[in-house]
């Protein structure tokens, strides 16, 4: 080692001493500075590599515990519907319940080994250190959570940049799972945010050298920003979900699924139905079914502009103030008194109208009539708008359930369910709330935040 390689070693550890003893106090992973935060998370990633898997899982289950808790998962829930004014409380709490129950852990990183004559091969799943992680306003408890267990899971430490408009309830569940992770004796600060998220502290982040990976659930902005660093980053953008209908489908059983995908949480999760395209034989029967399952029908021109022009402005910007709202809170607002077991509101429009094209997030659900399977498949490509995000079918033609799987290329694709089904709810596999279309990780794990490293043993280990 030449003499300046080791005086520029002293010189990194001495800065990194520095930066140890300049951290501001923080309380349960609460820092004031971007890089204050980015510091003490570098420090407790380096510590918590000394720490066995079995740690790890202790620590992920303490979390859990920590979350089952029914008077934490209330609280959660109702801040998150309080301070967004958005979405539906016994949604909230099913889908926080979900990410606790079907999020992977440890048992997610899997080694690959080769052996033979020349010995032993590894491959293992090894962390980046500090992962960035922006998370949204719309599923904001949920992302945190799943985030910190695979995260955790995969051996990294985590700033979160949470949503400024979910603020209060992101710090109170980071401030949830540090005394969790107190209590269970890991590193301090491994889950680390800022007392005053920001998108100009989120672009710190971004472009600190000690972040090693950013991982952005979110809109398209976000995804561009953080694909625009130059650093490894995992996009889990937006979609715009079709339904499609075919005459093959149950179509009892299908308005009630979509029904319910479309309903659920107020049609904040970016994998709920977005709009149906039903084939000209059946789309009576099945507007019929969904009204008998919680949809009202928009028939009148008058109407419907009345709720376009409450949801969208005139270029197309949507209110935020609607989004995740209810369907009777919407309909009240033109005029119109429903009951609770209203959960929908539907209308048929042309394929180019702005409820078809744009991601609303609330339960409005335009009907596009087509004259055959085929051109549903179609138009289902070009109202997704390539997001590859998620799709729905309802069909029992194998033929036309395989060809749209394979023409669509989401990466859920759900036959014959409600849409979440996709993530685990009545449906088979694990879940999450990042799903990464974009950069094409799909459904993110403990894999998917970790490197994969080859370790070589030659000569040896090889038993056969
Ligand atoms: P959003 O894009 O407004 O915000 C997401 C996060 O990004 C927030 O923390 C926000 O502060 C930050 N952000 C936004 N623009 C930024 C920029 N230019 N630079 C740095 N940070 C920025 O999204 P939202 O309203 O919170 O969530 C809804 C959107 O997210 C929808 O489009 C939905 O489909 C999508 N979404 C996708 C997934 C997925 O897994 N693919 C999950 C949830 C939400």
């Amino acid at each position: 080692m030449s003499a300046l390689n080791v005086e520029e070693i002293v010189k990194k550890v001495m800065s990194e001493l520095n930066n140890v003893n300049s951290l501001k106090e923080c309380e349960h992973g609460i820092f004031e500075s971007m890089n204050d935060a980015i510091e003490a998370s570098f420090i407790a990633q380096r510590k918590y590599l000394k720490h066995s898997l079995s740690d790890r899982d202790k620590y992920i289950k303490a979390i859990k515990n920590e979350f089952y808790k029914e008077e934490n998962l209330k609280k959660i829930c109702k801040m998150t519907v309080e301070e967004t004014g958005m979405g539906n409380y016994s949604h909230k709490l099913l889908k926080n319940r979900l990410v606790l129950e079907k999020t992977p852990g440890v048992e997610d990183l899997k080694t690959d080994a080769y052996t033979g004559d020349n010995g032993l091969t590894l491959v293992e799943l090894s962390p980046y250190g500090v992962i960035g992680s922006i998370t949204p306003t719309t599923n904001p408890t949920e992302t945190i959570l799943c985030n910190t267990i695979g995260m955790l899971a995969a051996g990294n430490s985590i700033v979160f940049s949470p949503h400024p408009r979910a603020k209060e309830v992101s710090l109170f569940t980071i401030k949830l799972i540090n005394k969790a992770l107190k209590e269970a004796k890991a590193p301090d600060n491994l889950v680390v945010t800022l007392k005053n998220p920001t998108i100009e502290n989120a672009n710190i982040m971004m472009n600190h050298e000690k972040v090693k990976l950013l991982v952005a659930t979110g809109g398209p902005g976000v995804v561009k920003s953080v694909l625009s660093t130059g650093k490894k980053a995992i996009g889990a953008g937006a979609g715009n979900p079709p339904a499609v209908v075919d005459e093959t489908a149950d179509i009892e059983k299908a308005a009630k699924d979509i029904v319910d995908g479309c309903s659920f949480d107020n049609n904040l999760p970016c994998i709920a139905e977005k709009e149906v395209i039903a084939v000209d034989e059946i789309t009576d029967y099945l507007i019929f079914n969904m009204k008998k399952n919680g949809a009202y029908e928009i028939k009148d021109k008058e109407t419907l502009n009345n709720l376009q022009n409450l949801v969208l402005s005139k270029d197309l910007k949507l209110n935020t103030e609607c989004v995740g709202k209810s369907a009777r809170y919407l309909l009240d607002k033109i005029g119109i008194q429903v009951e609770d077991d209203i959960k929908v509101i539907i209308m048929e429009t042309d394929k180019n109208h702005p409820f078809v094209i744009e991601e609303l997030m609330m339960p409005i659900l335009p009907i596009v009539r087509v004259k055959d399977v085929d051109e549903a498949i179609e138009l289902s490509i070009e109202v997704e708008h390539g997001n590859r995000h998620t799709a729905i079918m309802h069909s029992k033609n194998i033929d036309k359930l395989s060809k749209m799987a394979k023409l669509i290329q989401t990466t859920i694709f759900v036959k014959n369910g409600p849409s979440y089904s996709g993530i685990g709810v009545g449906g088979e596999g694990y879940t999450t709330f990042t799903i990464a279309g974009p950069t094409g990780e799909g459904l993110t794990s403990a894999k998917t935040f970790a490197r994969k490293r080859r370790c070589v043993l030659v000569d040896g280990f090889d038993i056969r």
